[in-house]
């Protein structure tokens, strides 16, 4: 076999001995692929399918050990370096081209204490794996609302879903982490221990080092929510959008009310003939007593004249995956966000004449309440910035032919400026694509400064920058 050619993180390439190859898969337990062993096209697959990357060795590893080896073997050769949690970013940083892989798809292993009320979840674990484990005991932890995303980059980026109103965000939850450091030292991150590396894993992404496991509080939840849609046709998206303005505004913690513009996917309970119709539909979760929960919601069902209304206790996992029909992996994304504190007349208006040309039947315009628990959260408790916004739009450019790149791609980028007026130009930083990097800055706003000298810390060669990268100050 001939030389293994690999990419440098300073961006050269060099070629090795396949020979190190052998001897790095005799240090760990898991596996290491190249390009020719059965199963490497398939670990090199993520979400995203904008995104096509060859990486030169895929280490599937199978414990915090096998990643400091990997991340030792890294470094020694100067190689670059992607880490893989779940493999849903948008960015496809989760893989990188010509470099090393450290793939932790093989740690999903959960282990729920019910009498401590707390989770220890390997790197590698998915959000479902993550909620079936801990319903088992009527509990959970806010993550987000498409179960097949990685707890590791959701948690590392700050996390929010259903219920973060009540609980906060993912990191808010976060009793500690095991973290491999770009020196190859294992070490734990909590509030006495490591504590600035503690600080700057909520919300800082996967710059500091890679979390092999994450130790999450829990919460007594029950295991059913009042939750549904409530989907209104377009033409009256205006005044329905109007009401759930003020609506929101008062809503309790124990409510989310997001919503989506899109055209009609044919569910069940939607009449055939609104089918591939565009639609706005009103995604609501309360999280509480569900008779409690009936009175909340009622004006939010009473108003208008809805096509249909879904509204009923649900399963919280059944809840936690309502949106994967329409999440799946394989089709090709482009998305643009922002963050709003209100939703003035003039946003709605952009909203809706959007969403009345959307450029392919699976693009959509989703947006997520915030504020609640989140907000209640200062700003530089943790490196997640910018709590103060009340809602986040998600462009979901999304479709399946190339073909359509730039139809789609223009679509998003065309409504992300004319919405740009009226955001308050942070974002989050786990919805950032990858032509963004410029935007990395706001996105951790005034704790930026913080983070770059964490960075110089922690990482000061830059070894993780397969991320939403931060330079070491
Ligand atoms: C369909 C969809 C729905 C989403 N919904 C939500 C939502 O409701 N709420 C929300 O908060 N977010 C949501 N997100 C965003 C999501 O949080 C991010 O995409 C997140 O990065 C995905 O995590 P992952 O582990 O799957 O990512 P990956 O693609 O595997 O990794 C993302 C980044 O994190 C790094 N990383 C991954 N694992 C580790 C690790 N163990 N240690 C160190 N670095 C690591 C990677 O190197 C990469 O830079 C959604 C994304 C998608 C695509």
């Amino acid at each position: 076999m001939s030389g293994l050619t690999f990419k440098t993180f300073s961006g050269s390439s060099t070629t090795l001995d396949p020979a190190v190859a052998k001897d790095l898969a005799k240090t760990i337990q898991g596996e290491i692929l190249t390009a020719e062993s059965p199963g490497y096209e398939k670990t090199r697959v993520i979400w995203n399918a904008m995104i096509d990357r060859k990486p030169a060795l895929i280490a599937r590893c199978k414990s915090t050990d096998d990643v400091v080896q990997c991340v030792k073997f890294a470094k020694q050769h100067g190689l670059l370096v992607a880490v893989r949690g779940g493999g849903h970013n948008i960015a496809g940083n989760a893989i990188c081209e010509g470099g090393l892989l450290i793939d932790l798809s093989l740690m999903r292993t959960i282990q729920v204490d019910a009498a401590k009320q707390t989770a220890r979840v390997e790197g590698g674990a998915l959000l479902g794996d993550l909620d079936q484990a801990t319903q088992a005991h009527g509990l959970a932890v806010p993550l987000g609302i498409n179960s097949t995303t990685g707890v590791a980059g959701l948690t590392l980026g700050g996390g929010f879903g259903w219920i973060s109103r009540k609980y906060g965000l993912t990191i808010d939850n976060l009793v500690s982490a095991t973290v491999v450091t770009a020196a190859g030292e294992k070490l734990t991150a909590s509030a006495s221990a490591n504590s600035d590396l503690f600080w700057a894993i909520r919300g800082g992404g996967g710059n500091f080092g890679v979390v092999t496991s994450f130790e999450f509080k829990l919460h007594a939840i029950g295991t059913e929510v009042l939750s549904g849609l409530i989907v209104h046709p377009l033409a009256d998206a205006k005044k329905v959008l109007a009401f759930y303005r003020e609506f929101a505004a008062k809503a309790p913690d124990e409510l989310a009310v997001w919503f989506v513009l899109r055209k009609a996917p044919p569910l069940p309970f939607l009449p055939e003939s609104w089918h591939g119709k565009e639609i706005l539909a009103l995604a609501a979760c309360y999280n509480g007593d569900l008779k409690t929960g009936e009175k909340v919601l009622q004006p939010l069902r009473a108003f208008g004249k809805p096509i249909a209304d879904i509204i009923a206790p649900h399963p919280f996992t059944a809840w936690q995956q309502v949106l994967d029909p329409l999440l799946t992996p394989g089709m090709r994304n482009y998305w643009k966000s922002h963050e709003f504190l209100q939703i003035p007349d003039g946003l709605i208006d952009v909203l809706v004449d959007f969403a009345g040309r959307l450029p392919d039947p699976q693009t959509e315009i989703a947006f997520a309440q915030l504020g609640g628990a989140i907000a209640r959260v200062p700003n530089d408790a943790t490196a997640h910035s910018h709590r103060e916004a009340n809602f986040l739009v998600n462009l979901h450019g999304r479709w399946d032919a190339a073909a359509n790149d730039s139809k789609c791609i223009g679509w998003s980028r065309d409504l992300f400026k004319a919405l740009s007026p009226f955001s308050t130009g942070a974002v989050y930083v786990n919805f950032l694509t990858a032509d963004e990097e410029e935007r990395v800055k706001m996105a951790y706003g005034a704790n930026h400064v913080k983070l770059a000298a964490l960075k110089k810390k922690f990482d000061p060669t830059n070894l993780f920058r397969m991320n939403m990268n931060i330079r070491p100050s």
